[in-house]
């Protein structure tokens, strides 16, 4: 085990699409922890869409990473050292305050404990963390699913998406996948999605909604933007739920302003809703979100593909992966198992 904390700092702030130069790979020394810290070594780094907001020069819904300092991210990560009274070593922790290091010294209060009994380690980066928590809150709150109601999904064969057409079907209604590529798509299938459209692959993208969705669209759960946004919103039905979750097609011109189509009159003609989501702003719903999610991923009625790299060397290649479509399933980094 090194006696360094090996970690990925921020070079740049990128204008367009981040490179690997946008990050710089240091080791400094491993921090002491403070009186309610914990010192923790990470297992599993956690790769997210969100990144990209918090390396933008703009004002997000979090602070952004300034220059030097360390990249901002999730983890599973083991505990060291404790001045905590909750904690001690050997611990199992899940925090999104950890950052891409191997070694970090983080605050006692609020991390979540890590039970391997209700899944592998990197669950809790997946369906039985952040992603799997969007799904199912965002679903419960704006999506309010009835049974025979055709489901929408963009990035679906992605951590967010694959929960959110599973979800759907044990709701009983349709999944209809949207994706990148025919393995995405199948594997979609597998999961049980009813239909699959390769946005990539056609040239008609209302007319492939309006296929695949015949009675139109109930819930549009959107995690792209971009043209499958604009897709969708040409085939709403009466009553449409629209949930505005991610805007990763947005990801080489974050700081430009999105400038699709506008689709004020579908929006009044169906009387739909469309609303943002946070995950965050939820965190009293996680611990009976994660419940349920538990007992479908026991049951075998939920079912997740995890994209696993390895090695701290790879993040930002990991990252740039989710940005340029060539992650399959939740993308994580193996540190340390
Ligand atoms: P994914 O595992 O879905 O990975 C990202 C996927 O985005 C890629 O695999 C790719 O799928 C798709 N993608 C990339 N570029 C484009 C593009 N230009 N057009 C269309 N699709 C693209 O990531 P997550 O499941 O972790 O996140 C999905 C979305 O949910 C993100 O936008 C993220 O920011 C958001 N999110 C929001 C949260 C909230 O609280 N609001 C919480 C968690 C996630 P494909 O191969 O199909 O193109």
């Amino acid at each position: 085990m090194s006696d360094k904390n090996a970690c990925w700092v921020l070079a740049d702030h990128p204008d367009g699409m981040p490179t690997l130069e946008t990050w710089r790979f240091e080791e400094r020394d491993i921090p002491s922890p403070e009186d309610g810290q914990v010192l923790a070594r990470s297992r599993w780094l956690s790769v997210d869409p969100y990144m990209r907001g918090r390396i933008s020069k703009q004002a997000n819904y979090a602070g952004g990473v300034k220059l030097g300092e360390v990249m901002h991210g999730g983890a599973v990560a083991e505990v060291l050292e404790s001045r905590h009274p909750d904690w001690k070593p050997g611990d199992l922790i899940e925090t999104i305050g950890f950052g891409w290091q191997t070694h970090a010294a983080v605050s006692g209060d609020g991390l979540t404990r890590v039970d391997p009994a209700l899944g592998p380690e990197h669950a809790w980066l997946s369906y039985l963390g952040m992603p799997g928590l969007t799904a199912q809150i965002a679903l419960d709150l704006i999506g309010k699913i009835q049974p025979g109601e055709t489901v929408l999904v963009s990035a679906a064969s992605g951590a967010v998406g694959q929960v959110v057409g599973q979800i759907a079907k044990i709701k009983g209604a349709r999944a209809v996948a949207v994706a990148s590529s025919q393995d995405k798509l199948d594997w979609c299938r597998e999961l049980g999605f009813d239909e699959g459209i390769n946005y990539r692959e056609t040239d008609d993208l209302p007319g492939a909604v309006r296929a695949a969705c015949p009675n139109g669209v109930d819930v549009f759960f959107d995690n792209t933007a971009g043209p499958i946004h604009d897709a969708a919103m040409q085939n709403l039905s009466i009553g449409a739920r629209i949930i505005i979750c991610g805007t990763i097609s947005l990801a080489g011109q974050f700081d430009a302003p999105d400038m699709g189509e506008r689709f004020m009159r579908k929006i009044l003609v169906s009387r739909a809703v469309m609303q943002g989501f946070l995950i965050f702003d939820h965190q009293e719903k996680y611990d009976a979100a994660r419940r349920d999610l538990s007992a479908w991923a026991a049951e075998g009625t939920l079912r997740f593909k995890t994209d696993i790299l390895d090695g701290i060397e790879a993040m930002p290649q990991a990252f740039l992966n989710l940005l340029m479509s060539q992650n399959f399933g939740k993308q994580v980094v193996r540190v340390d198992e």
